[in-house]
């Protein structure tokens, strides 16, 4: 068996990452999940948070929003809303957007009726993205 997988992670604006990968985890919709080559086949969606990547001593963190995965034998397809490399992450704007929601969430109960709960689930969703984009620029920098 082969020991690496090829991983292209893709989003609206285009191929993100395109490469020869070891390991692989992800934020499956129903927990954490670790990919090695080999993996069986898998098709599951993805929720907001860090996505893993390791090959060799190289180790990247990358933060992704909603999408999904498709795992074959000799492929992992990764598509999501948004994911930025860590060149890309602008921390300043999301300290700004984690500010925002937070600020958001404090005015707000999160009671399951009405405008206020569509509001609640927004700016949590705002929230994650938010200190996903922090974490990772965090990480990626050590
Ligand atoms: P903001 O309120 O700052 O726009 P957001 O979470 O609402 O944040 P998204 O809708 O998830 O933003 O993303 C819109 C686009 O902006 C995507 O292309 C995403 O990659 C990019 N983006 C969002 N936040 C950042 C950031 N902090 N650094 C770099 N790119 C970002």
């Amino acid at each position: 068996m082969s020991s690496t997988i090829k991983l292209e992670i893709v989003t609206p604006a285009g191929k993100k990452y395109s490469g020869e990968i070891e390991y692989l985890r992800v934020p499956a919709m129903d927990g954490e999940i670790g990919i090695l080559p080999g993996h069986t086949p898998l098709v599951t969606g993805l929720k907001i948070g860090l996505l893993e990547i390791k090959k060799g001593t190289e180790r990247l963190v990358i933060p992704i929003s909603e999408g999904f995965i498709e795992v074959t034998p000799g492929n992992i397809n990764v598509v999501v809303r948004t994911a930025e490399l860590p060149e890309e992450i602008d921390v300043e704007r999301a300290r700004r957007a984690k500010e925002r929601a937070e600020k958001r969430l404090n005015g707000l109960n999160g009671e399951e009726v009405g405008l206020e709960y569509i509001d609640y689930v927004r700016a949590r969703a705002a929230l994650e993205r938010a200190l996903a984009r922090l974490k990772a620029a965090e990480t990626n920098g050590r």
